[in-house]
């Protein structure tokens, strides 16, 4: 007898196919089983999706093989995937094997069978037991307290310092023992801080559960690596899972806990193929995931600065809250947060790059053998190189921006397009050899302390060890692998004295001696068009400030400091007194005026094209012909404008914001548009558009 089965398959982008296809088969299929089936000329994964659906007359092909010795996906599995498809207007084939590791896609049956006898044969390996963990701060076990008692979702809402983690540890730590079956997912947003939570977690769980009870999940693994993961989170034989957003997706069937740290980090969005909100997607999982299994699947989010929609979801459930919030605001070991100290740089003489009074503090903490770590959110040397006889200046040929100067290796560098190019001896323009840096960068930064630093010696060092050490962490001084490691090692080590950085070194890194953080220019984001800017540098300078004074001893002493010219803006004044409930609620009575998300709900619709007017005709004629689609009369829908930097790479792009006060018209509008985006792509003749996206819940607009 045949059966008919429905199989989800990736498809190329923007095929007119969207749904599972229809294939044939000599056995009854599980949905969620794994086969492979012919697609065209080749053979690809699939993954079956509905329950044995009707037999109909037409030919088709039979499904090639089935991958034995797996169980089929579950049903909340395939609802999540289902949900962030729709949710998020891609196809349901590109999110399905998407979630799924890469190199499950490239083996054939037998390869898989040699595959999983070799995963059997892997030994578990010892590991070493941590010391007791501490006991629960009052807080702590507050906050445990209620994630026991209480559903969720929760909001922990605890300042740099109050030890979160614990407090994810000892929930994971109930949920495994509560149940032999049960699995905890827990997520961070950067790899690079995967391996230091996954030292703690290894340190509590692997003496009891076994080291094989831990994997992690994220882009960073060889495809080897990720299958493995992949398959014990399946199988059920990792307890828990460590990740980054793609995790959301991991298979666990028995998942009782979900985590999300740093719940506020955009990096929990994707920002291309499936533009995914990982938290958001975290949340919806503990439902579906309690709605299948008919056992609560708590969700965690933690954060010191929670993002302004999470803060917003745990008001009090009187005022219509979703969320609980938990409070933790004190250090642990009655440690204080630093004192936060703002430099009018108006008083400051014009070009100003350190205030002395910046520098002196900076010096007097090296006397100490204190370390200090100074902030600025750009790297390279200069983002400009300009002409000082006329006005050329260092322009990217493909972009429409400018080529960073990198003094390092003497490069003029495309941050968008990654076009490089040496360093021109004279003016391309007029051939003048005066061509001279404008603004500042990291790698300048780091120039300027070592000089400001070249006759102070270190106490207590001799001859060339008298240097202060300066080390500049970012994107450009981490390029190889193991460098990041390596420049983190030594600042714990005390072989740096200041530190110089992005963003990248504010985030979660446990340096035990700095003791002065300094933001130098963070002025940027107080007028920026983007209306996340503000909350974006509110939670980076008090992550950054929670990284001063971690030692509970030297926690008093430390401080925070700020060069800005705006010393009496509010963010700053918020600042000062580590308040994030009134920057929070001040930032949201402005969205609320002003109508803006979480009070309303955004979409972006990007388009690439040859040109911009191009990509601007296709937004434009594509909006027109959905005036009459259903939810559009709920539906603001703003003209195409070009992107912040509208030529990337050549390619000239152009978006357009769709936005609603209810989430369903908005989805519903943006379900109906895709087909009119479509056709317009297809039959509205207008030449050169390359692709186009829908973004829904954009962060960046
Ligand atoms: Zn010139
Ligand atoms: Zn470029």
């Amino acid at each position: 007898m045949l059966f008919t089965v429905s199989v989800v398959v990736q498809l190329p982008a923007h095929s007119a196919l969207a749904g599972p296809l229809s294939y044939s088969s000599d056995q009854a299929l599980e949905p969620g089983t794994l086969v492979r089936v012919p697609l065209g000329r080749r053979e690809t994964l699939g993954v079956v999706w509905d329950a044995a659906a009707q037999p109909d007359g037409a030919q088709l092909k039979p499904v090639a093989s089935v991958l034995e010795g797996i169980a089929p996906l579950g049903a909340a599995w395939r609802q999540l995937v289902g949900f962030a498809a729709g949710y998020y207007q891609r196809a349901l084939g590109e999110v399905a094997l998407a979630a799924l590791p890469p190199q499950l896609r490239e083996l054939d049956a037998a390869q898989w069978q040699r595959r999983l006898q070799r995963k059997s044969r892997k030994a578990a390996v010892a590991a070493a037991a941590e010391a007791p963990p501490p006991e629960p701060t009052e807080e702590q076990a507050q906050a445990l307290a209620r994630i026991q008692a209480e559903d969720g979702p929760f909001l922990l809402y605890g300042s740099t310092g109050s030890g979160k983690t614990e407090v994810y540890l000892r929930a994971v730590q109930e949920a495994l023992v509560a149940d032999p079956q049960a699995q905890a997912l827990v997520m961070v947003p950067e790899i690079n801080l995967t391996p230091q939570l996954e030292e703690r977690f290894v340190a509590r769980f692997a003496p009891a559960f076994g080291r094989h009870a831990l994997v992690s999940m994220h882009s960073g693994m060889t495809p080897a690596q990720r299958l493995a993961s992949w398959l014990a989170a399946h199988t059920g034989s990792a307890r828990i899972v460590l990740g980054t957003r793609m995790a959301v997706f991991a298979s666990m069937p028995g998942l009782r806990l979900i985590v999300v740290d740093e719940e506020h980090d955009p990096s929990y969005k994707q920002q291309e193929g499936a533009r995914y909100s990982a938290r958001d997607l975290a949340i919806y999982r503990g439902r579906l995931e309690s709605r299948h299994s008919g056992q609560p699947c708590r969700v965690l989010l933690g954060s010191a600065t929670p993002s302004l929609e999470s803060w917003h979801h745990s008001r009090p459930a009187a005022d219509g809250g979703k969320y609980q919030r938990l409070a933790m605001p004190s250090r642990v070991g009655a440690g204080r947060l630093p004192a936060v100290r703002l430099v009018d740089m108006g008083q400051q003489p014009r070009n100003t790059q350190l205030a002395p009074q910046l520098m002196a503090a900076i010096g007097a903490r090296i006397a100490r053998g204190e370390q200090a770590m100074l902030l600025l959110n750009r790297r390279g040397y200069a983002p400009v190189l300009a002409c000082g006889s006329c006005d050329w200046k260092s322009a990217c040929p493909h972009c429409s921006a400018y080529r960073v100067f990198h003094k390092v290796d003497r490069s003029l560098r495309c941050h968008h397009c990654g076009f490089a190019e040496r360093v021109p001896r004279a003016c391309p323009e007029c051939g003048d050899v005066d061509l001279a840096p404008v603004g500042r960068g990291t790698e300048r930064l780091e120039e300027h302390l070592t000089q400001l630093f070249e006759g102070i010696a270190r106490p207590g060092a001799e001859g060339e060890d008298r240097r202060v050490r300066v080390l500049r962490i970012d994107a450009d001084s981490t390029r190889h692998k193991g460098a990041l490691e390596e420049q983190l090692a030594q600042v714990h080590a005390g072989a740096v004295d200041v530190l110089v950085g992005t963003q990248m070194i504010a985030k979660g890194h446990d340096f035990r001696r700095i003791t002065l953080v300094a933001a130098v220019n963070p002025d940027g984001a107080l007028f920026s068009s983007d209306f996340r800017a503000p909350e974006r540098l509110f939670a980076l300078l008090m992550q950054a400030a929670g990284r001063a004074g971690r030692d509970a001893s030297q926690g008093a002493a430390s401080e925070m400091w700020v060069q800005t010219a705006h010393p009496q803006h509010a963010l700053f004044a918020a600042l000062r007194r580590h308040d994030y409930p009134a920057f929070a609620d001040g930032q949201l009575a402005e969205r609320m005026q002003a109508a803006m998300p979480p009070f309303s709900f955004q979409a972006l619709v990007r388009a690439d094209a040859r040109t911009q007017q191009a990509a601007q005709a296709f937004l434009t004629q594509a909006s027109s012909a959905a005036t009459e689609l259903p939810g559009a009369d709920q539906v603001l829908v703003y003209p195409a404008v070009p992107t912040a930097i509208q030529r990337v790479a050549n390619v000239e792009r152009a978006q357009m914001l769709i936005e609603s006060a209810s989430r369903s018209a908005l989805q519903q509008f943006l379900a109906a548009w895709q087909a009119v985006l479509h056709s317009t792509r297809r039959d509205g003749g207008i030449e050169g558009v390359l692709r186009w996206a829908i973004d829904v819940d954009p962060l960046m607009v």
